[in-house]
């Protein structure tokens, strides 16, 4: 039996997914689940391993034997690779900058929609991410694409950044985003998109509760 709804929510970064659908998660008591966090997952191993990021073969047999777990800590949740606690780590520049490599391969992206659709079965799930709504979970019953402008999406970076105590420029930041927008809606596997029957929500004047309330409300009202 379906123990709730399954409700995804893509965008690119910065759009404030991880907040919004974390917050939904709660409301409606539901598991929440960071997608991204699997793929920064493995390639923090990577980097650990020294691995050539080019070298395909590796990344996708490295993805294979890698044990990732999302363990829900408060609101949020804790992430570890073979059973390392990395939740800090993940966010570091040095991996939010090199995802893409592991990101565009088939391979890669095969074990990871596994894993997510095995913790997503049951329902009851906010999950987030790029391809939920367009490959990992086609069905679900209410899929959202949230969006903002590029400036706000830096601004709001380089606040979450600088606010962790890390020294960060905003012209490089901005770059980041839009390097990695790019990565996401270029690739050939999976690329960011609006999925077929999204809501899509632009959030670039809406403040967080306000979006949080949008969410709900469409979904009792639907
Ligand atoms: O959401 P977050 O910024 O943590 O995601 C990090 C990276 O992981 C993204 O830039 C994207 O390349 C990749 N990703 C993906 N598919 C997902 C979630 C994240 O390719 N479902």
């Amino acid at each position: 039996m379906k123990r709730g709804l399954t409700i995804t929510i893509d965008g690119p970064a910065g759009s404030g997914k991880s907040t919004i659908a974390k917050l939904v998660a709660r409301r409606l008591n539901y598991l929440y689940i960071d997608t991204g966090a699997m793929y920064r997952a493995v390639t923090w191993k990577a980097l650990q391993e020294k691995i050539d990021l080019k070298d395909e073969e590796v990344l996708v047999r490295l993805a294979q034997r890698t044990e990732i777990l999302l363990k829900k800590a408060g609101d949020g949740l804790e992430v570890y690779v073979d059973g390392q606690n990395v939740t800090g780590e993940i966010r570091l520049p040095q991996v939010t900058n090199n995802v893409f490599y592991l990101a565009r391969l088939a391979g890669v992206r095969e074990r990871m929609v596994k894993l997510q659709r095995e913790m997503g079965e049951e329902g009851g799930v906010v999950v987030e991410g790029r391809d939920i709504g367009t490959v990992v979970f086609p069905r679900a019953d209410y899929k959202f694409y949230l969006d903002a402008s590029l400036q706000e999406r830096t601004r709001r970076r380089f606040e979450e950044l600088r606010s962790q105590g890390h020294k960060v420029e905003l012209n490089e930041i901005g770059e980041e985003i839009k390097a990695r927008d790019g990565e996401d809606k270029g690739r050939r596997i999976a690329p960011l998109k609006i999925a077929e029957g999204a809501i899509v929500i632009d959030s670039t004047e809406m403040r967080i509760e306000e979006e949080v309330s949008a969410i709900l409300k469409y979904i009792r009202e639907n």
